[in-house]
C-alpha cells in the first residue's frame, strides 16, 4: 500500500533516520519499538510530512514521490492517506470534542459542516464519549482526550493510522481505556504504524514488530519471534530492559 525507500532525515548534520526501507501492506498492524532518540517519532512525522526528509521515496500504489521534490499535491495526498495520533493528543483547546473530530473533515477533506458533525457524533458514540460531545479538552481526563485524538483519526477513514506513543503522557489510570480503544481499531484491520512502549499491547495487536536503533530498522518479525527469540543482540538487550 505504501512503500518507503531510503528514507533519510538529518538534524543539525546528524542523521536520525539512516535510509529506512519499509513496506506497509493494507490491513497490516506494525508496532515500532526501540530506545529513546532512535528516530521512531521522526519516522512517523516524515511519513505525514510534518518533517521534510533529506532523501528517500514513498511509493503509493505504484506512484513514486521523491520526498525532496514532493509538490503540494503530493504532500496533501500523503496527508489524506494518513492520520496521526499524537502522544500529547494535540487537540484544539478552544474546540469541543465534537468540533475537534469534525475539524479536519471540514478543513482538510472539504466536507460540509453538517456531514462532518454527523460523522463526529457517530464516532463519539463509537468511542463511548457521546455525553462529552460539547466538552472542551480541559474538562476531559487525559484518557478521554486521547480517545478524542483517536476518534479524530478514525473519523478521517485514512488508509494508514500513525500512532506515536499514545499512552506515554497518560496517568496510569487512563492507560487501559486508550489501549482498549486502539485494540478495537486494530482488530478492525485498520492499517497502523504504532510506536509504543507497551510491550504486551504490541504483542497482542501487531502483525509485525520493528525494532529501531540509531535511525535504522535493526530487526523485524512477528511478535512471537521478536519478543521471545530475537536474532540481534541489540534487540535482546533492549527487551531485557523493558520486559
Ligand atoms: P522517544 O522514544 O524518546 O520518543 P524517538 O525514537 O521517537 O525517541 P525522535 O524523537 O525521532 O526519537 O528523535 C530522534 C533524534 O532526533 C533524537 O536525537 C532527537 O533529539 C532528534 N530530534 C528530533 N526532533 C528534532 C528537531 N526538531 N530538531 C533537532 N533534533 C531533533
Ligand atoms: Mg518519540
Amino acid at each position: 500500500m505504501i512503500q518507503i525507500r531510503g528514507l533519510t532525515k538529518i538534524y543539525n548534520g546528524v542523521p536520525v533516520l539512516n535510509g529506512i526501507d519499509l513496506d506497509i501492506k493494507k490491513g497490516e498492524r506494525i508496532a515500532i519499538i526501540g530506545p529513546s532518540g532512535t528516530g521512531k517519532s521522526t519516522l512517523l512525522r516524515c511519513i505525514n510530512f510534518l518533517e521534510t526528509p533529506e532523501q528517500g521515496e514513498y511509493i503509493l500504489d505504484g506512484e513514486s514521490i521523491d520526498v525532496q521534490k514532493a509538490n503540494a499535491a503530493q504532500i496533501k495526498e500523503m496527508r489524506l492517506r494518513t492520520a496521526f495520533v499524537f502522544q500529547n493528543y494535540a487537540l484544539f483547546a478552544n474546540k469541543t470534542a465534537r468540533e475537534n473530530i469534525a475539524e479536519g473533515l471540514i478543513t482538510v477533506r472539504g466536507e460540509a459542516k453538517e456531514t462532518a458533525f454527523e460523522r463526529a457524533n457517530e464516532i463519539l458514540q463509537n468511542i463511548g464519549l457521546a455525553d462529552k460531545a460539547d466538552a472542551y479538552p480541559a474538562s476531559l481526563s487525559g484518557g478521554q482526550q486521547q480517545r478524542v485524538g483517536i476518534g479524530r483519526a478514525m473519523a478521517s477513514n485514512s488508509e494508514l493510522m500513525l500512532v506515536d506513543e499514545p499512552t506515554s503522557a497518560l496517568d496510569p489510570e487512563w492507560v487501559d481505556e486508550v489501549l482498549q480503544l486502539l485494540t478495537r481499531v486494530a482488530q478492525a484491520h485498520q492499517t497502523m504504524l504504532i510506536v509504543t512502549h507497551e510491550m504486551a499491547f504490541a504483542k497482542e495487536i501487531a502483525d509485525r514488530v520493528l525494532f529501531m536503533e540509531g535511525g535504522r530498522i535493526v530487526e523485524q518479525g512477528p511478535p512471537e519471534k521478536i519478543f521471545t527469540s530475537p536474532d540481534d543482540p541489540r534487540t535482546r538487550s533492549f527487551l531485557r530492559k523493558v520486559l
